[in-house]
């Protein structure tokens, strides 16, 4: 695993990302102070941010296999203004002091849960498919709609009893996000509650969730 992923030589982080020191992001957050998105009813925001999602969403029939509606979040994430909202609604829902890291789920989740961990000041996690990760793992395989899959954390990845939020983008049959969750326990943290912008409720992901606190912006 080590010797297939020589991490170290292919992404010299420190020499590529200097700005990364020269940026002390949490003593300034111009952005995130400018927007008060708190102010705002978290109820009466969270509906408003709703309707933003459902107007970007593109249904994809047939995507990727015959007879499942791929709901495409592309156009969210490409409007500046709406993407910011909706990660303001994340953090806003939550409190930013609720939670210690953030757990993304490859890979959309990398990108809403990035976000949400810069907005509320906190680190993050990738959970990451098989065969991705280049040190010591825990790995969890599950069924799919057909077949199955893999998902995988680093072992080192959360200090024992950390308040973890994991986030995707899509809640469908829960197979994913229950994975997801078993292996941030599994790797010591302590699960805060799962996040999605879109719950494809006919298909009764929670019920796999039960326990868990779970969060949709958007219902379908
Ligand atoms: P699940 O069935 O809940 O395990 O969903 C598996 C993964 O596929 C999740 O990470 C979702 O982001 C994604 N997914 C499942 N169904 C859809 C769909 N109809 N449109 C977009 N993404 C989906």
């Amino acid at each position: 695993m080590t010797a297939e992923h020589p991490v170290t030589a292919e992404h010299p982080v420190t020499a590529e990302h200097p700005a990364t020191t020269e940026r002390p992001a949490t003593t300034e957050r111009p952005v995130t102070a400018e927007r008060p998105v708190t102010a705002e009813r978290p109820v009466t925001a969270e509906r408003a941010v709703a309707g933003l999602i459902a107007d970007r969403i593109v249904d994809v029939p047939d995507f990727p296999v015959a007879g499942i509606v791929f709901k495409d979040l592309t156009p969210l994430f490409a409007d500046a203004a709406a993407f910011a909202r909706t990660i303001d609604a994340i953090v806003a829902r939550y409190g930013p002091d609720s939670f210690d890291v953030v757990a993304g789920i490859e890979a959309r989740g990398f990108m809403i849960g990035a976000a949400v961990a810069y907005a509320a000041g906190v680190g993050f996690v990738p959970v990451r498919k098989a065969g991705k990760l280049p040190r010591e793992a825990f790995s969890l395989t599950y069924a799919l709609e057909y077949g199955e899959a893999a998902l995988e954390v680093h072992a080192d990845a959360f200090v024992a009893g950390q308040r973890v939020l994991v986030i995707d983008d899509v809640l469908a049959t829960g197979g994913t996000a229950a994975a997801a969750l078993t292996l941030v326990e599994r790797a010591g943290g302590r699960i805060v509650g799962l996040s999605v912008l879109l719950e494809l409720t006919f298909l009764d992901g929670r019920q796999r969730l039960s326990g868990y606190p779970v969060h949709a912006l958007l219902t379908v």
